[in-house]
């Protein structure tokens, strides 16, 4: 043991450590401890600690190592309807609002014509944007009206 030797003061403290892993508590001497009764809530918990400092290299060669790195990304393809950028095997975002925007103000021309979803009929649904004229085959059908020109991607089936 280290304690009555002429050691520098880490080093003392190490020998301590090693001491206490051992021993327990009990050994802890009166003037380390904490509450000076050496009582096992009040005394000095030696934790592991680095013994030496990493240099900035050996830092920068863990730090940036490939398995540490963000991977980079190579599943981008263009979007065909609209040229943004897209994950591949994804849905356009920029596509997928537009629909959806498209959606609403269908839903909206709905609502005013019939007043709630409870009053809707329980026929197939014809959207018509201008221009547009509806077929012997829609009759029957709920149709909606929208005052502007068929999106390019709103196919008339
Ligand atoms: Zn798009």
């Amino acid at each position: 043991m280290g304690l009555g030797c002429k050691e520098l003061p880490c080093h003392r403290i190490t020998d301590y450590g090693a001491a206490l892993a051992v021993q327990g508590p009990a050994v802890v001497p009166q003037g380390i401890s904490d509450t000076g009764e050496g009582s096992a809530l009040g005394s000095v918990v030696w934790m592991a600690a680095p013994k030496h400092r990493r240099t900035i290299e050996v830092n920068r060669c863990r730090r940036r190592h490939p398995t540490k790195l963000i991977e980079i990304k190579r599943n981008i393809d263009v979007c065909p309807e609209c040229g943004n950028l897209k994950q591949k095997h994804v849905l356009c975002g920029y596509c997928y609002a537009k629909v959806k925007e498209e959606t609403r103000l269908i839903r909206k021309e709905i609502y005013k014509k019939e007043g709630g979803p409870l009053n809707a009929p329980a026929v197939e649904t014809v959207v018509l944007y201008e221009g547009e004229k509806p077929t012997e085959k829609d009759e029957g059908k709920r149709i909606i009206e929208r005052a502007r020109k068929r999106p390019s991607w709103f196919v008339q089936n």
